[in-house]
């Protein structure tokens, strides 16, 4: 199969099949930024590093960048009110890892529930390429190891009370890098006819202006509950500004690891789900 690097108008074309409109109700329930997921309806528009998981890592690295500390259980609390529950928390693998789990459940004659459990939080969210970035290069994205072992044992405990880990399917297919702004939805996969026949194609989506939405909101919870606390005078505008620093810087990381080479646009919409398509160059 080719993999494309996508054209303004092939993209264009693939918005005007793939856009949906933001659902009010489930605008801060989440997906991380990887292509592979399936085009369904209920999918979240809200896309961004690692999802739920990528944004504990983000207020861990905003803290330990910017010089302040937190209440890692508070704080994991709040973003789970925030999103109606852990059930709903935006978290995924991959096929390639729940195949190597069951093949090494077939090899481990005791699989008992010590073994699994162990499992569970070595092998969760390890299909996700950006929280398996950041496990390799943890100084690149200002995180510790305690850090990075606290969001993984948190979240296989959540899915062991039921959260669902979405495990995408098929090879990495990314032919462009989409940053959103607007109250619109993209769907990843696409397929172009083309002369030699039907290629399919995906694109990474950061979703800026909910990420952003949602930041904001997370920020005056973690000071009001006092899950963060800042220098004397610092507001929840101060931590906002410093989560949204310290996203972009996790966003890029992780593009330039994944997305080397490919073209970043920037997509508006209006109301209507009228957009202007705008390109940034190449990651
Ligand atoms: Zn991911």
């Amino acid at each position: 199969m080719t993999k494309f690097t996508l054209s303004k108008d092939q993209l264009q074309d693939l918005i005007d099949e793939n856009k949906y409109s933001v659902d009010p109700d489930k605008k801060f329930l989440s997906r991380c930024i990887d292509g592979r997921y399936e085009n369904e309806s209920g999918l979240p528009a809200l896309a961004m590093p690692g999802g739920d998981a990528g944004e504990l890592a983000l207020l861990f690295a905003t803290a330990n960048t910017y010089g302040f500390s937190v209440k890692n259980e508070d704080a994991y609390k709040i973003l789970t009110e925030i999103i109606g529950g852990e059930k709903n928390l935006g978290i995924h693998t991959d096929e390639h890892v729940s195949i190597q789990i069951q093949n090494s459940k077939l090899k481990i004659k005791n699989y008992n529930s010590k073994v699994k459990n162990d499992e569970l939080v070595n092998s969760v969210l390890m299909g996700c390429g950006h929280i398996k970035q950041i496990g390799l290069d943890l100084e690149a994205y200002k995180l510790t190891n305690e850090q990075l072992t606290f969001i993984k044992t948190v979240t296989a405990q959540a899915v062991k009370k039921g959260a669902k880990q979405t495990s995408l399917r098929g090879e990495h297919m990314e032919s462009a890098v989409v940053i959103i702004k607007g109250n619109w939805g993209i769907y990843p996969r696409y397929t172009f006819d083309t002369s030699s026949g039907n290629t399919l194609t995906e694109i990474f989506i950061y979703h800026a202006s909910l990420a952003n939405e949602r930041r904001k909101l997370f920020a005056e919870k973690l000071l009001k509950q006092k899950a963060v606390e800042l220098f004397d005078g610092l507001d929840a505008d101060y931590l906002y500004q410093a989560l949204s620093d310290v996203g972009e810087n996790h966003l890029m990381e992780t593009a330039k690891r994944l997305a080397s080479g490919l073209s970043l646009y920037e997509v508006t919409f209006g109301n209507q789900g009228e957009q202007k398509i705008e390109e940034m160059g190449k990651v």
